[in-house]
């Protein structure tokens, strides 16, 4: 069994893996409830008609029509290459703007899971492969 580690807040892994990640429908359901709209602009969403968007203004009815979810875009549509909501304070950690509300994509990131270790990544948080 593994133990359990803490997050060290090193943002290493938000700065190489947290853009050009797919989402899902349930990461946009919340967001259109909440009616966050300081999300769901940096979303690109494409529907089964071909035409593409930012997620802003979409409403529920609009979810059975969408085929793919990206993260992230800028407010015009262009995918960027960074996450909008990476944020590193004063004490050195970063922390995530929309901690509360963050894709399924992320929330399930844990790389001192052995079964998604990623060496590359040299997570501080992970056994065996600490700076
Ligand atoms: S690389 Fe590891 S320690 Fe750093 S923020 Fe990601 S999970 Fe946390
Ligand atoms: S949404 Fe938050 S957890 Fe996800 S990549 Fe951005 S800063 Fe990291």
């Amino acid at each position: 069994m593994t133990p359990h580690q803490d997050c060290l807040q090193c943002g290493r892994c938000c700065e190489k893996w947290g853009w050009g990640q797919k989402g899902v429908i349930e990461d946009l359901t919340p967001w259109i409830l909440a009616n966050r709209q300081d999300i769901l602009k940096h979303v690109l969403i494409r529907f089964s008609d071909g035409k593409r968007c930012t997620g802003r203004n979409i409403s529920k009815d609009d979810l059975p029509y969408i085929v793919r979810i990206d993260y992230w875009t800028d407010t015009n549509g262009r995918t960027i290459t960074h996450c909008p909501f990476f944020w590193r304070a004063e004490d050195g950690k970063v922390y995530c703007k929309i901690h509360d509300a963050k894709p399924k994509v992320c929330i399930g990131f844990t790389p001192w899971n052995e079964g998604i270790r990623d060496y590359a990544l040299n997570c501080p948080a992970c056994r065996n492969n600490a700076p």
